[in-house]
């Protein structure tokens, strides 16, 4: 009896110790590894760490020590970039009016002045032509606003301040075309997203457009991707890739130098893989030969339609540049089928007949205006907002 209790007792007392050394080696081959990837141990930021310690350093963080302060959690954690909610793009115009304002008041203020002048004599009249002139109307549209204004003052028989408005807005709206049809084409068609390419001589504000026209269409509800294919400046690619993140719209790019027509391909592809509903191209400008240019942009559309059609070529147009933007203007054109201008820097002349002179000369409608620098100083167009805003006497 007192041997069988003994020979269970020494039986007990050694697996307790082969147990307890047991615990001992298992603990050692997992704890080293964990103190050693703690941040707060080495104080170094996990940035600084090789790839795999990288790795590692990151799984302390997904599970960190139970006693690690918030503060440090925080520091570790990658900052997500906020994504911006831009304002929708109606009534933008009218939010921006005082832009228009302030530059083409002389302009309206100077024609209202001489059409309610006492005296409407020959004279008079040559002074409000050269005022329409010199604000860049164009010469055959000068003439028919005075040649109509004539007949109707004429009938009118009274220069009432209030008509002689009325009579001038009437004129100012029937050259620019108050019913044109200006809408964007940026509506996806079935299972492929529109495809808008932006066409332009660099400095006009070709990129800029882009990606405010980006944000337009993300705060009409819209997704969008672009392309930067303006692959001879590296600064306008990552111009447009900052613009693309400040709204989480993606920005299909390639090195520097690299084919244009390539990068509008995978970037329409990449529109119609994630389902997008619009697909914005920035193309390069330089206007180094008209053969060149041709070639290139020629090249960009034909690629683009093996994959879709492309619904919108917006020529984009520096307001302040006068006759040599409509010439340059003018080139673009005749290599691509414009569709619609994006008038810029409106904001900074005096110039906005060029609206009337530019839709004259292309055959095809001002769709949007640049009043500005600003993220959201892109607006569509708006006739009437544009006269009432030249009239304006406040
Ligand atoms: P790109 O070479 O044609 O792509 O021209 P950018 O987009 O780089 O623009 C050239 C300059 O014009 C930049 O400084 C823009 O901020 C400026 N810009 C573009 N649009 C407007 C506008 O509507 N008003 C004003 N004042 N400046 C603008």
């Amino acid at each position: 009896m007192d041997i069988t209790l003994l020979a269970i007792l020494i039986i007990v007392v050694a697996l307790l110790v082969v147990g307890g050394s047991f615990l001992v080696v298992s603990r050692r081959s997992v704890a080293p590894g964990k103190e050693e990837t703690k941040p707060e141990a080495t104080g170094e930021p996990p940035t600084a760490a090789p790839v795999e310690d990288r790795d590692r350093s990151a799984e302390a963080v997904a599970t960190p020590p139970a006693q690690a302060p918030p503060a440090e959690e925080e520091a570790v954690k990658p900052a997500e970039p906020e994504l911006e909610t831009p304002p929708p793009s109606a009534g933008r115009m009218v939010r921006l009016r005082a832009r228009l304002a302030r530059s083409q008041s002389s302009f309206g203020q100077g024609l209202l002045n001489l059409l309610s002048s006492d005296t409407l004599d020959e004279d008079t009249w040559e002074e409000i032509e050269d005022t329409l002139i010199t604000a860049d109307i164009g010469v055959t549209s000068a003439a028919q606003i005075v040649d109509h204004l004539r007949t109707r003052v004429k009938v009118l028989g009274t220069r009432d301040t209030d008509e002689v408005r009325a009579m001038l807005r009437e004129e100012l709206l029937n050259q620019i075309g108050a019913d044109t049809d200006r809408a964007v084409r940026t509506a996806p068609h079935g299972d492929r997203p529109a495809v808008i390419m932006v066409v332009g001589v660099n400095g006009t504000g070709k990129t800029t457009t882009t990606g405010k026209l980006a944000r337009v269409l993300v705060g009409d509800g819209r997704s969008v991707v672009l392309g930067a294919a303006d692959t001879f400046r590296a600064a306008a690619t990552e111009q447009l890739q900052t613009w693309g993140s400040r709204v989480g719209a993606p920005v299909v790019r390639k090195e520097e130098g690299a084919d244009p027509a390539s990068v509008a391909f995978d970037a329409v592809s990449r529109g119609i893989d994630d389902g997008a509903d619009t697909v914005i191209v920035d193309t390069a400008g330089r206007l180094h030969t008209k053969t060149g240019l041709m070639d290139e942009l020629g090249k960009v559309k034909r690629v683009v339609e093996k994959k879709s059609q492309v619904d919108e070529v917006l020529l984009v147009l520096d307001a302040t540049t006068g006759q040599n933007g409509l010439r340059q203007a003018r080139v673009f054109a005749e290599v691509v089928n414009v569709t619609g201008i994006a008038l810029t820097k409106l904001d900074g002349t005096a110039k906005g007949g060029i609206i009337v002179q530019v839709q004259r000369e292309l055959g095809v409608p001002v769709k949007l205006v640049g009043l500005g620098e600003g993220p959201d100083d892109l607006a569509p167009f708006d006739p009437e907002v544009f006269v009432d805003a030249i009239l304006a006497t406040d």
